[in-house]
């Protein structure tokens, strides 16, 4: 597999085209940002720890029948994927009030949600990833109402999968958040899952162990990137 020339840059990975149409290569960086761009830094190692976290999520999805944008790990930071076309919606799933669920509604941070909470946003930093129903995606013209049918439905299958699989690792799986692509006519998941993309707090302790450590300044971002990973590997 040969890696051509770079397709794109995001705020954590790089995406460079292949030999192979089909095929698109992944590099996860230790870049950090939060709060759209207004807060950037760098937290050593996450890119070799999310892609780690995620080539094994995406593996135990598909064991569980759901269909992912992983080829295979390649190295430390790449990951061989499907090309997939972006289908600019963020599909967010929540178990416990967190983040901007606190914000907007007034849940008080914590709360179980006995019905986990599924959300769509516009993939668009521009306009900060606004809030949206299915009507707004489809007259955007980023999907079709059978698309984003899919996609709430899976958000759901794999939240079942992924809590299930975090709580065998003490850990709470509270939100996070999915991006999903076309590709040969089907939907598959891409993107990543991490503690960048999703909230895990301890499941004894309620550490939060993600990506919050770094947007509120907790410390020990590098640490708690490394205990997720740990638990996700079954490493000592
Ligand atoms: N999230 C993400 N990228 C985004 C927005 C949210 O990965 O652009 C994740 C975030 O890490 C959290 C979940 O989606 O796990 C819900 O985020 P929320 O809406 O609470 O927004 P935030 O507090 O991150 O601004």
């Amino acid at each position: 597999m040969k890696k051509g020339t770079q397709l794109y840059e995001g705020k954590a990975k790089k995406v460079f085209l292949t030999d192979d149409n089909d095929l698109v290569i992944q590099e996860f960086k230790d870049d950090a940002t939060a709060f759209n761009n207004k807060k950037k830094g760098t937290i050593a190692d996450k890119g070799v720890v999310n892609n780690a976290i995620s080539c094994k999520l995406f593996t135990m999805l598909e064991e569980h029948g759901i269909r992912t944008h992983l080829v295979e790990k390649l190295s430390d930071r790449e990951m061989l994927c499907r090309h997939l076309d972006i289908i600019k919606v963020e599909v967010v799933a929540r178990n416990i009030a967190a983040g901007s669920l606190v914000k907007r509604y007034g849940f008080a941070e914590g709360t179980v949600l006995e019905n986990p909470i599924i959300e769509l946003y516009l993939k668009d930093d521009d306009l900060d990833d606004p809030l949206m129903n299915e009507s707004h995606a489809v007259a955007l013209g980023v999907a079709t109402f059978e698309e984003l049918f899919v996609l709430k439905n899976c958000a759901a299958e794999i939240n079942v999968v992924l809590k299930q699989f975090f709580a065998e690792r003490k850990l709470k799986l509270v939100d996070f958040k999915l991006e999903f692509g076309r590709h040969k006519g089907e939907i598959l998941l891409g993107d990543e899952i991490s503690p960048d993309t999703c909230r895990f707090w301890d499941l004894e302790t309620n550490e939060k162990l993600d990506k919050d450590r770094f947007r509120f300044d907790l410390g020990g971002v590098e640490n708690a990137y490394s205990e997720v990973q740990k638990r996700v590997l079954g490493l000592d």
